[in-house]
């Protein structure tokens, strides 16, 4: 059985910033394809590269499942599922007119027509395609009218290797496609800033692998669950995730025997900072990623920030450092991590959590207190047993 044209879906896709990335953009275009490529792999898609655009062909069946690839997809502007013709003006026309059936139909009174022609040959210039489409659509549904200035949806034509028609087009995620900018390793903790922090990483082309301490006994299993389903859901965004889960007890033990009370939540960062840059360099990654925003607990002031960091070789990068909670919280939603995040189950941090913590930690004392604790053959053990948790790419559904 063969299949009619109708039974298939055509999406048009803008590239983003990667257009303006010169000589980079074909290793950026590469990148992007093959991303698109893996997030399509069950849809029985045909991808095709061209100038500035991208297009995808899918059996119609499959269209809510590119859908939400391409929801996913860093890298690109925006897309629309597109009627695809032949490069003569009556075509055009036509289907300009069949996307005013569904203006119409929706009761919206006012369209324009946006157009543009990158094969010149096409015998109408994009302002002529724009005046004989807005009048052949209005003579068709009376009840609608060309509004340039704030239309209520458009039109969009654009004539290259065929000719494409499509209403308005929906955003894309934007940001640079996964894998153009190295690899990072994400400290990720059940809360509500890491997942979103390795998110806005991955939007700058970072491939993120992530690293979690847990303190079993002390903290439950649930939290070591909540932490693979957060990685999990960064890894949609972020084509798959590798989870390291690292045993912390030991060195949390080792802290609250020999480290004065209020510095224990200090040490416990500058410890977990030593274990990721271990693992870090271990993988290849080239910087360490947190979710730390100023002043948002004790820890995170500038000052103790300095400590934390004091030891560390490779950049440290907190995207969120100067975003409020609020903000963290709606990105949280939109990516789907918030409800994971805010499951009750507790942190290895704030397991032995002082009652007053030093608040402006002296980066020299710091050192001095983290030399005495003497972890480094802990930390070098714990990760000999580190668990990996290996998300793959998901499929779409
Ligand atoms: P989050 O919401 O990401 O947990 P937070 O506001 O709770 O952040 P802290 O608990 O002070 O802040 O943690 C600061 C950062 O340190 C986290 O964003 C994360 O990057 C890292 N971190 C904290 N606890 C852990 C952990 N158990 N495993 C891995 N990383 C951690
Ligand atoms: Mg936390």
């Amino acid at each position: 059985m063969t299949m009619d044209e109708e039974d298939f879906a055509v999406y048009l896709l803008k590239l983003g910033e990667l257009t303006l990335k010169g000589g980079n953009r074909e290793g950026f275009e590469r990148i992007l394809q093959r991303n698109l490529a893996a997030l399509l792999r069950s849809t029985s898609s045909q991808i095709r590269a061209g100038k500035g655009r991208f297009f995808v062909r899918c059996p119609e069946k499959n269209s809510s499942s590119v859908e939400e690839a391409l929801d996913r997809l860093f890298g690109i502007a925006g897309w629309a599922k597109t009627r695809v013709c032949e490069k003569t003006p009556e075509q055009v026309l036509a289907a300009c007119v069949e996307e005013g059936r569904k203006i119409a139909g929706e009761g919206l009174k006012t369209f324009k027509i946006e157009a543009r022609r990158s094969d010149k040959s096409f015998p109408l210039d994009s302002y002529g395609i724009c005046c004989a489409a807005g009048d052949a659509v209005c003579e068709e549904f009376p009840a609608l009218a060309v509004d340039v200035r704030s239309p209520e949806r458009l039109i969009s034509v654009e004539i290259r290797e065929k000719a494409y028609v499509y209403g308005t087009a929906r955003s894309g995620r934007r940001g640079l496609p996964v894998g153009t900018a190295g690899r990072g390793l994400l400290l990720l903790s059940g809360g509500i800033d890491s997942p979103v922090a390795g998110y806005l990483m991955a939007g700058r082309g970072m491939g993120i692998d992530a690293i979690y301490f847990h303190a079993r006994p002390y903290t439950p299993e649930e939290a070591r669950d909540k932490v693979v389903s957060l990685a999990e859901i960064v890894g949609r965004y972020t084509m798959g995730i590798k989870l390291y889960i690292v045993g912390f007890t030991e060195v949390q033990k080792r802290i609250r025997e020999r480290a004065p009370l209020p510095w224990t939540t200090v040490l416990l960062r500058m410890a977990m900072m030593e274990a990721a840059e271990k693992l870090a360099r271990k993988l290849g990654d080239k910087c360490l990623i947190t979710g730390e925003s100023l002043s948002q607990v004790a820890s995170q002031t500038v000052e103790n920030i300095a400590c934390t960091q004091s030891g560390t070789v490779l950049p440290v990068l907190r995207p969120l450092i100067g975003t409020d909670k609020e903000e963290i919280i709606r990105t949280a939603c939109a990516i789907g991590s918030y409800e994971t995040s805010i499951l009750p189950y507790q942190d290895c941090c704030v397991l032995f959590s002082p009652p007053h913590p030093v608040l402006r930690g002296d980066p020299l004392e710091a050192r001095v207190l983290y030399g005495a604790l003497d972890a480094g053959a802990l930390i070098d053990e714990a990760l000999k047993k580190a668990e990996l948790k290996k998300c793959g790419i998901p499929a779409v559904s």
